[in-house]
């Protein structure tokens, strides 16, 4: 039964609704609606101008409704009068087919067509940069080797603790949080869930991140490489399919390699299949191939993919088998779009359940010191373009995308590198002015 927003209003005290529903370019957009105005929200939606936000819209369009998912609603932790609540986005009385929330749905009840529950968890790395955004805000936080800083974690436990807190009072299972290898950044980790509840949670977790940040006169940030020669911000995300009761673990065979049973090696085979062009998925901006491909960074390692491969518990490929019974992907950044995530992991694993993709060969090698030693490993995009291109030349990830998805996807972030290349930088002034 739909829980009724306004008896959730009245039971916790509630004052506003936070209707939210998330763009293309991951933006989060919503709409502060009275607790008084909630049934008729809940009923019809809330009023947006499309146009206005990034889902391919034109002003002409008519009104785009959010209609709330009752089932997501999060009272916030640091301010009880609101509750946020993630929204699907309709048009004349459909569902916005290109909107990313209702992209990963229809991918949810494919596999649920299929007798697949597909669990994943989020590693959504971030910095707490100066309010203004110029710099790393601890001026202490200067180590080559940074990561799990005991002194430096303790320096803004003020900003981890609260957020920690209010994970275990949202009930989310978080069990550690420390200071990663980049100066300045940090990790947060909670428990793996059914793909759509870790997509609405790592949008919130965002939110929620954003805000305390804020509080404490900071600023967070998951940008995919803030700062030249430190280690970016990851997103990983380790997956699991389970079957339809969610109680069993179809990756899980023990007797198998790396413990992962034949649907595991399917499901990571499609991965590995659509990754060069997945990529403009989990890698969505220009900077984000500044993350991976990179030099080496000051701490030693970039921890980030530069080859589509895959092995065992090792950290310097695409894919890691950590244990048996899962995979992690370690390809997405922080500018990854919390459902678009989590809808093409799906799509490609899909893809490689149906078609029996084989992942291919391992490789358990360090890959940052013997890459150059393994031929014929396909490299991931080296630009924002690239991996456009790749996208659009896979038909059938396109396809599993949703066919107005991909073509409002691949428009928007055309016109995003167009943009980009038309901006005029200093170093083309640098290296060609005395040409
Ligand atoms: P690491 O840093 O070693 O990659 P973390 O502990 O930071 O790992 O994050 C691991 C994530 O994987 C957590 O969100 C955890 O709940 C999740 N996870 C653990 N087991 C599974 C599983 N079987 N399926 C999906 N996610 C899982
Ligand atoms: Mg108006
Ligand atoms: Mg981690
Ligand atoms: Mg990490
Ligand atoms: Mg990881």
């Amino acid at each position: 039964m739909t829980l009724d927003l306004a008896g959730y209003a009245k039971q916790h005290g509630i004052k506003y609704f936070m209707i939210s529903y998330t763009d293309l370019f991951g933006g989060q957009r919503a709409k502060l609606v009275p607790a008084q105005a909630i049934s008729g929200m809940q009923a019809e939606g809330a009023g947006f101008a499309g146009f206005a936000t990034w889902l391919d819209m034109t002003p002409a369009h008519p009104d785009l409704f959010a209609l709330p998912d009752a089932s997501s609603v999060i009272q916030l932790p640091w301010k009880k009068d609101v509750a946020w609540v993630a929204a699907d986005c309709m048009m004349d009385g459909k569902l916005v087919a290109q909107a990313p929330r209702n992209v990963l749905k229809a991918l949810v009840t494919e596999a649920t067509a299929m007798g697949k529950r597909v669990k994943t968890g989020v590693e959504a790395e971030f910095f707490l940069v100066t309010a203004d955004g110029s710099a790393i805000s601890d001026s202490f936080d200067t180590a080559e080797k940074p990561c799990y800083d005991q002194q430096a974690v303790m320096r803004r436990y003020d900003v981890i603790a609260e957020i920690c807190d209010y994970m275990l009072e949202l009930g989310w299972g978080p069990y550690q949080n420390d200071h990663e290898d980049a100066n300045g950044q940090f990790e947060m980790n909670w428990e793996f869930d059914d793909a759509l509840i870790t997509a609405d949670r790592h949008s919130f977790f965002k939110f929620m991140v954003k805000s305390v940040a804020e509080k404490h006169g900071l600023k967070a940030t998951f940008m995919p490489k803030p700062f030249k020669g430190l280690t970016g911000n990851g997103c990983h995300c380790h997956i699991s399919v389970w079957d339809a009761g969610g109680k069993v673990n179809v990756f899980a065979d023990k007797t198998a390699d790396f413990g992962l049973s034949a649907e595991g090696r399917h499901f990571l085979g499609g991965i590995m299949a659509h990754a060069s062009a997945l990529a403009a998925i989990t890698n969505p901006t220009v900077n984000s191939y500044k993350r991976i491909n990179a030099p080496r960074t000051t701490s030693g390692a970039t921890w980030s993919p530069n080859t589509v491969t895959w092995t065992g518990n090792n950290r310097t490929h695409m894919v890691r088998v950590p244990g048996p019974g899962r995979f992690e992907l370690r390809l997405p950044d922080g500018a990854v779009n919390p459902y678009l995530l989590q809808a093409v992991i799906i799509a490609a694993g899909l893809n490689g359940l149906k078609s029996k993709a084989d992942p291919g060969p391992h490789y358990d090698i360090d890959m940052y010191a013997e890459g150059h030693l393994v031929k014929n490993v396909p490299r991931l995009p080296l630009n924002l373009l690239d991996a456009l291109r790749e996208y659009d030349a896979d038909q059938r990830l396109k396809d599993a995308m949703g066919t107005e998805f991909s073509a409002a996807f691949l428009k928007l972030k055309h016109n995003e590198w167009n943009a980009y290349a038309s901006h005029f930088t200093e170093w083309e002034r640098q290296t060609t002015l005395d040409i």
